[in-house]
């Protein structure tokens, strides 16, 4: 029998009430939340609108305006305008200005932390501990680009003697419009990761947030406006992915599109890009793993993986969804994961204590409702069942966590799923373990927990996965690449190292002989 380990506890949630400042940008004066355009708000010629909810009790927080192909050819051109000037474009922009406009507007979000707070905890239906845990990453990962662009020079490299009289360097450049494309699971974060090092490498951007949660980053956009940037610098177009998101991969002036989300999408908007020549990034989703080793404590361990797999609900990328546990100490694990997963407090993401909170909308919660039949139907043996979860006197998508146990020769769980959901498999050894574990398409994020550091490191570098980790999972850092292999990711790195600052430029050969006529 297992006796718990409390202080390992999942994410939870202070009680957070609504500021009057994010009520009042909301209501907007009345009309609804426009994109923003060349430095102005922009309720766009196709009078389309959408409503973005709580997803924890379904009250509408604010209509906001769909962005049409107009709207996106506006923004285009007032984002190359604003690039290509060549006196006083952004291209041309010091670094030490960009930097200064950068740094002001991380002092604004400061000052409104309550607003963005706000935006995680209502539109994207977080817990207060990671909404300020994702709040801080604005300033993280602003002082590392702009560190980076200090050390990253753009334009000419070192020269070469190529051949006799010809002189060969090398000439970097930004590639001017770039879009960044975001998901519904980690706004501020991920609009962070992508403005950046999108601006500081010279780039004017523009941001399309998901259709679920795109109240921060128009906040972000009337903030940017506030810090000064000039106009067409940054844009926000807000609308559903297969309009305003196929209208900005359609456009042959964005050079670069740097998109998170799924791996379907991202293949769709792969095959878009490419048939004009625009490059992408893609950072999509994972089905993480992790391999328990026999001398690790089996109670601490299943706590500690709970805490992971339950990190924003399971609605977290690289998040544990596999795990692999040695036989030997399968039994003691199973049964404090269990007890870990059904002790989990669900409840409304406001509200203090709350652990499991609503998933954002209901197609994600027939996707859950049906994986969670599938992984049985497939093989695997309920230990928690899942289904529907009811909070009195809220009506949002809550459904309860679901576990099952599987055997190696049974593979019950082959996709994202993106809930508090998990398989243990219990195996012979870790080569077996390793094994199972790469089998998976995906290749986000994967964990190894043992005391035997040196040999949990050598089985992490084994794995197909872009970030590896020994006895913690779900780790970011600034310089280290966090990206995926397989289905996961690529090309390149990642994001939030030094290649991603090159990423969002272009280099080219400039070549130079005497004139020999
Ligand atoms: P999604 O792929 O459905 O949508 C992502 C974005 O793409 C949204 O803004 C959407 O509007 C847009 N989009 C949809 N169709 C489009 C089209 N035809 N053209 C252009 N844009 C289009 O993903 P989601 O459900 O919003 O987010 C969850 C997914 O994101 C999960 O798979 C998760 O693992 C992944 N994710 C990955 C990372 C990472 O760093 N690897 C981080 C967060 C989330």
């Amino acid at each position: 029998m297992s006796v718990a380990n409390s202080e390992i506890r999942s994410l939870t949630a202070k009680k957070f009430d609504c500021p009057q400042k994010f009520s009042d940008f909301c209501s907007n004066g009345g009309k609804p939340l426009g994109g923003i355009v060349g430095g102005v708000e922009t309720a766009g010629t196709m009078n389309a609108t959408f409503e973005t909810i709580d997803p924890g009790n379904h009250q509408v927080l604010a209509t906001v305006c769909e962005m049409g192909a107009a709207e996106v050819n506006k923004a285009v051109q007032a984002a190359h305008n604003a690039y290509s000037n060549p006196k006083t474009g952004w291209r041309q922009t010091p670094i030490e200005e960009k930097i200064a406009l950068v740094m002001k507007f991380v002092e604004l979000c400061e000052r409104d932390r309550d607003v963005l707070l706000a935006c995680e905890i209502f539109d994207g239906g977080k817990v207060s501990e990671l909404a300020e845990g994702d709040f801080d990453q604005i300033r993280a990962c602003a002082e590392y680009f702009c560190d980076v662009a200090k050390r990253i020079p753009l334009g000419d490299g070192p020269s070469l003697e190529v051949a006799p009289g010809v002189q060969g360097y090398s000439y970097r450049e930004p590639w001017g419009v770039v879009a960044g494309i975001i998901p519904w699971n980690y706004p501020i974060v991920l609009t962070s990761w992508f403005i950046f090092p999108a601006l500081l490498s010279g780039n004017c951007v523009l941001i399309k947030p998901a259709e679920d949660t795109p109240l921060s980053a128009l906040y972000m956009g009337k903030l940017a406006e506030e810090a000064g940037f000039p106009p067409g610098v940054i844009n926000v177009l807000p609308g559903r992915g297969e309009l305003t998101g196929q209208f900005i991969a359609e456009h042959p002036v964005v050079r670069y599109i740097s998109f998170t989300g799924s791996p379907g999408v991202g293949q769709h908007i792969l095959r878009t890009c490419d048939r004009h020549g625009t490059r992408m990034k893609r950072e999509m989703g994972g089905n993480g793993s992790a391999i328990v080793l026999a001398d690790a404590d089996p109670i601490e361990v299943a706590r500690k993986i709970g805490r992971y797999t339950n990190q924003h609900f399971g609605q977290t990328c690289c998040t544990i969804h596999r795990v692999f546990v040695d036989q030997k100490i399968a039994d003691d694990f199973i049964d404090a994961q269990r007890e870990f997963f059904a002790s989990l407090k669900i409840g409304y993401q406001a509200d203090a204590g709350t652990e499991l909170g609503a998933v954002i909308n209901s197609t994600q919660k027939e996707r859950i409702l049906s994986a969670q039949q599938q992984t049985v139907t497939r093989g695997g043996r309920a230990l928690l069942r899942g289904g529907v979860a009811e909070v009195t006197g809220r009506s949002g998508y809550y459904l309860k966590p679901a576990l099952f146990q599987t055997t190696p020769e049974v593979d019950c769980n082959p996709a994202e799923v993106f809930h508090a959901f998990a398989t243990i498999c219990p195996v012979s050894d870790a080569e077996q373990a390793l094994q199972l574990a790469n089998q998976s398409p995906y290749g986000l994020g994967a964990s190894v927990w043992t005391r035997d550091i040196e040999h949990g490191v050598a089985l992490a570098k084994q794995f197909r996965d872009g970030t590896c980790q020994i006895n913690c999972h779900n780790q970011i850092a600034y310089g280290l690449p966090y990206g995926g292999q397989g289905i996961s990711g690529g090309p390149g790195a990642g994001v939030n190292c030094e290649e991603t600052f090159t990423d969002y430029t272009q280099v080219k050969a400039v070549y130079a002989s005497q004139y020999d006529a």
